[in-house]
């Protein structure tokens, strides 16, 4: 490691609102009826997030057939499809949505374009838990690509009678071509303006790349199954800059840092603030170290929890808790 090593913070980066609410929905709900808890699949794709809450009495499942009759479970920021809404009350659980609303957002436009008869093309990853959530919402009107060259195999019935939409946390380049492609192959194809990628995953995007250009190499705290963490370091590599995802501090290999007098710093929108200040508080204990932030812009988004964790919060001593 260079003798005066530069820390460059990429801003934005770290928890998103999304991202936020959902956790604050989990402890709310754990408040509220005490452990356990049910939530399907992961509440956000974050390692140390998920194991904290199974500590305090969260119990993660796959799918609904492993929660108790009757029992409380929470969706995951990343949406449900309606089969498993319906799955959920024929089994009588007391269900607490924590799916992002920009997530809600798209799953809205796919009803609606499906209630028009028009031929929706997804844009996202297959197998992802947000793409499965979308495309249950209208499967015998949606398509999915991935690819450019996806684009030009896909068969519609009406060309005409296209619309797209996006997967939330892609990479804005990739999209952007994808889109473009679709956009020649189907001239009046409707879309979401640019696509359906949120500010939160935008943002980081743009701050990670920003700081890469004045980095040796780049360090993205997120799990691998975080699909904006991926993306980030993505984004960076395609700059010609060695960038490595990191769970956490102890995933750092120091032969990654040899002669690198930048490293520039990120953190996708699952990853919690504090992975990230051991990652600095590491790096400043193992040479000289000059920390600069670097911010692209600000972000002032919240979202308030779902109405099932709001209601059961109301101050008692409110004048609407009176009411
Ligand atoms: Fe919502 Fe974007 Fe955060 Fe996903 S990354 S939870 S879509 S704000």
């Amino acid at each position: 490691m260079s003798a005066e090593l530069k820390l460059l913070l990429a801003s934005p980066r770290s928890l998103c609102a999304g991202v936020e609410r959902a956790i604050n929905t989990v402890e709310s709900v754990l408040a509220d009826y005490g452990p356990p808890i049910y939530v399907r699949k992961q509440i956000v794709h974050n390692t140390h997030v998920v194991r904290e809450l199974c500590h305090r009495g969260v119990v993660f499942v796959e799918e609904l057939d492993e929660v108790p009759h009757g029992a409380v479970v929470v969706f995951s920021a990343h949406g449900v499809s309606p089969q498993v809404r319906a799955d959920a009350a024929s089994r009588g659980l007391r269900v607490i949505d924590a799916t992002c609303p920009l997530v809600t957002k798209v799953h809205s436009e796919a009803k609606r374009y499906a209630a028009q008869g028009k031929t929706i093309i997804f844009i996202g990853h297959a197998g992802h838990e947000e793409t499965e959530g979308t495309l249950g919402e209208a499967p015998e009107h949606t398509k999915l690509v991935q690819t450019v060259q996806d684009v030009a195999e896909l068969a519609v019935p009406d060309p005409a009678n296209v619309v797209y939409l996006t997967q939330t946390t892609l990479a804005v380049d990739e999209t952007a071509d994808i889109i473009a492609a679709l956009r020649t192959r189907f001239p009046d194809a409707v879309g979401p303006g640019h696509s359906d990628i949120c500010y939160a995953t935008t943002n980081r995007q743009n701050a990670v790349q920003a700081v890469a250009v004045q980095s040796d190499v780049v360090l993205v705290v997120g799990s691998p199954n975080s699909s904006n963490s991926v993306r980030m370091v993505e984004a960076v590599r395609r700059r010609g800059v060695p960038a490595y995802l990191i769970d956490d501090v102890t995933c750092i290999d120091s032969r990654w840092l040899e002669g690198a007098a930048t490293v520039g710093i990120s953190a996708g929108a699952s990853a919690p603030a504090r992975l990230v200040d051991q990652v600095v508080a590491h790096l400043t204990e193992h040479g000289a170290v000059t920390v600069l932030e670097q911010s692209v812009t600000s972000e002032t988004m919240q979202f308030a929890l779902p109405w099932q964790a709001r209601t059961r919060h109301v101050d008692p001593t409110s004048e609407s808790a009176a009411q």
